[in-house]
């Protein structure tokens, strides 16, 4: 009596390709807070806003300036008082001014 022990254990165990468990994963979440309308630029002391080619200048931010920052942004600019010397006050501005 032949003992054969066919034990054919030849099983190929080699297709266990797992991938790196998450190990390049970033988890970068990008808090972009990117909406429409940009922040407003800030008036320093002695500062008024002007539009380019406007002929008054606003000691605060009224309608005219928002609607200037919504509609010709690059025309709004924030200067000096002095360098705003001809330009008169803005009527929204000087009923603000006068609310004050
Ligand atoms: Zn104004």
């Amino acid at each position: 009596m032949g003992t054969y022990n066919t034990l054919t254990r030849t099983k190929p165990a080699n297709d266990v390709l797992t991938p790196a468990s998450g190990a390049a994963v970033s988890r970068w979440v990008l808090a972009s807070r990117a909406r429409s309308v940009p922040a407003p630029p800030a008036l320093e002391t002695d500062q008024v806003y002007v539009t380019r080619r406007g002929t008054v200048f606003h000691s605060a931010w009224c309608q005219v300036v928002q609607r200037t920052w919504e509609f010709n942004r690059p025309a709004l600019q924030v200067c000096g008082r002095e360098a705003a010397g001809q330009r008169r006050l803005c009527r929204s501005c000087l009923e603000e001014t006068r609310r004050l």
